[in-house]
């Protein structure tokens, strides 16, 4: 049994590769997989059935607390509009018209004419916010058919409207583009930074090199070919794939961008993509350095897991067939008892349907939460599987929800995104009244497994990306890197010398090395966020809730380091701070410090 435990840990350690993603200005839809091992069916043949109890009451509403369900729509994104609530309707009314994107282009190529020569800001940020609107609608029209197709991928109509506003996007992104650079150069500037943008906001849009040095751009353009290359390459719905062929594609890539680094004078792409792409806080070195904690104090953690016999224990919680009411009367009860706006942000999901984490063949696998602008709307889904993890996705999609409710739908980055929902999994554990306290103290460990395992895969996948881009052109070659990622598997602890052959090229399946390079280490910063919340509500009872409040009301100007600070909290780049996150790891795994 324990083989079996400690098997299935290895291999979710490989698959458990996917995870979110967030790319673009408006921050698009924001994904978690998890990794999909079957549960080992009981050795005596038998599944307990689950018996389904009837739903929590939940108790009148009064009308002060339904104020707090009201959406403004100059709460978020729309912060030039009037104090006015917006028309909320159920999912389900909520109308999808595919967005007229000439309309949208004519209103802003008639802006950007006029933002050349009209100092008028008045005029311009009435037709700027006009612009605006249809921006966001467009993105809400893409979300809707994004989710509809979700829950129903046989639906070829939605399958149809989603790719046609994916395919849109780019030209639409272009457009906002070219009209800041063309406010930036306009006389109106100041007096527009001044009425509406803030001080220095075009400054980023400012004879910026990254749009005008043409070594970058025409290195930019070569990047852009061979990524659609490796799209088509791995197109195949079956997820097959010429490894070859992606690892060629992969090569060609880190050179061309190494190039367009040294084209702006970074001394590595590395640092180009902190920078530049990302806007972090943090330097390579902070980030390199954090990942050697990674390596030096939570790897071991993995084998002394394995030689203990606390994973015995889990067997019976690994095993559990869970329903859909139970998992939803679990997170409800959980939201209830820590109350305020994690309360407030569950019951508005509840009254306009802004969840579905029903198990359907038809639905798309995995689980995710986006943001549908139009109405100010989070929405959450989830493809159950029947098993123990369903309670910790869904808590952890809905972590995600209650941010995007509080924060109207403000992403600023992994680091901040990742906190609400992996503190929220574990708090929904400590806070439900659904759970018998063997169940809950079995899930808290296998949440906590989870997390050390995000912990040391992406750490070793950032440590991957790390070494592959200082390699000089000519070293590299397949052999070369794949050598350098069976290196960090052995060095991070998942792989051991003798099977580490078999996993060589295991790195081509994972797509953030090509869509979003440098991203991966996000997840090990906001996994040592989480986990100091947590430590916070183990050490003192509602502790760690009042912290999850002070991070949901954010500045969302803040990057990580000051997200936490201003929260109260600890920086996750303070010395020792690896260290702390793994003493309770092992505290709360029953293993000796
Ligand atoms: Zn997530």
């Amino acid at each position: 049994m324990k083989r079996i435990l400690a098997l299935i840990l290895a291999i979710s350690l490989l698959t458990g590769l996917s995870a979110c993603t967030m790319q673009g200005t408006v921050p698009k839809t924001e994904t978690t997989q998890y990794p999909t091992t079957t549960a080992p069916t009981d050795p005596t043949g038998t599944v307990p059935a689950t018996d389904e109890p009837d739903p929590i009451p939940t108790e009148t509403d009064s009308p002060a607390d339904d104020e707090a369900l009201i959406r403004w729509q100059n709460g978020g994104f729309r912060d030039y509009r009037d104090d006015v609530p917006v028309d909320m309707v159920a999912f389900a009314e909520m109308e999808y018209v595919r967005p007229d994107t000439e309309a949208l282009y004519a209103a802003f190529d008639a802006l950007i004419e006029d933002a050349g020569d009209s100092d008028d800001f008045e005029a311009l940020l009435t037709d700027y916010y006009a612009a605006y609107d249809r921006y966001l609608s467009f993105y809400s029209m893409d979300t809707i058919a994004n989710l509809r197709h979700s829950l129903d991928t046989t639906d070829s109509y939605y399958a149809e409207e989603y790719d046609w506003c994916e395919a849109e996007s780019p030209n639409v992104e272009e457009k906002l583009e070219t009209l800041y650079k063309a406010l930036a150069a306009g006389p109106a500037r100041t007096d527009l930074e001044t009425a509406y943008f803030g001080e220095g906001f075009f400054e980023t849009y400012d004879d910026y090199e990254v749009y005008t040095n043409e070594t970058f751009l025409a290195f930019s353009k070569q990047e852009k070919e061979i990524l659609s290359e490796y799209r088509e390459l791995t197109a195949d719905p079956d997820g097959s794939f010429d490894t070859d062929a992606v690892t060629d594609c992969f090569i060609r890539m880190v050179k061309v961008r190494k190039q367009m680094a040294e084209a702006l004078d970074y001394d590595s792409y590395a640092a180009y993509a902190y920078d530049v792409t990302y806007g972090r806080d943090y330097t390579t070195e902070e980030g390199s350095a954090f990942l050697d904690e990674i390596r030096t104090e939570i790897v071991p953690i993995l084998n002394e897991l394995l030689s203990s016999d606390q994973l015995y224990g889990l067997y019976g919680v690994y095993t559990m067939r869970v329903s859909e009411q139970e998992v939803d009367r679990m997170v409800q009860s959980a939201a209830q008892n820590i109350g305020g706006a994690v309360y407030d942000a569950f019951r508005f999901m509840k009254r306009y349907d802004l969840c579905d984490i029903h198990q359907d063949a038809k639905k798309l696998d995995g689980s995710f939460e986006t943001y549908i602008y139009d109405y100010e709307s989070p929405f959450v889904m989830v493809n159950a599987t029947g098993d123990y993890s369903d309670y910790t996705t869904f808590a952890h999609e809905f972590g995600h929800f209650t941010d995007g409710f509080y924060n109207y739908g403000a992403n600023e980055d992994l680091e901040t995104a990742e906190t609400f929902s992996q503190a929220m999994e574990f708090l929904a554990l400590q806070y439900t009244d659904t759970l018998s306290d063997e169940q809950k103290s079995g899930l808290t460990k296998l949440q906590i497994i989870d997390q050390l395992q995000a912990f040391i895969t992406q750490a070793a996948f950032a440590k991957f990306e790390e070494e592959v881009y200082q390699l000089p052109d000519e070293e590299l070659t397949p052999e070369r890197v794949n050598g350098v990622f069976m290196q960090v598997c052995v060095d991070y602890g998942f792989v051991d010398e003798a099977e580490k052959e078999y996993y060589a090229s295991y790195w081509t399946n994972v797509l953030h090395f090509f869509e979003v390079p440098f991203y991966v280490i996000a997840y090990c910063v906001s996994a040592d966020n989480a986990l100091q919340v947590c430590r916070l509500e183990t050490e003192h009872t509602g502790d760690g809730v009042d912290a999850y409040f002070r991070i949901l009301d954010r500045d969302h100007e803040a990057r990580v380091q000051q997200f936490m600070t201003d929260a109260g909290l600890e920086n996750p780049f303070r010395e020792g701070g690896v260290r702390e996150s793994a003493d309770f790891i092992r505290e709360q795994l029953g293993l000796k410090p």
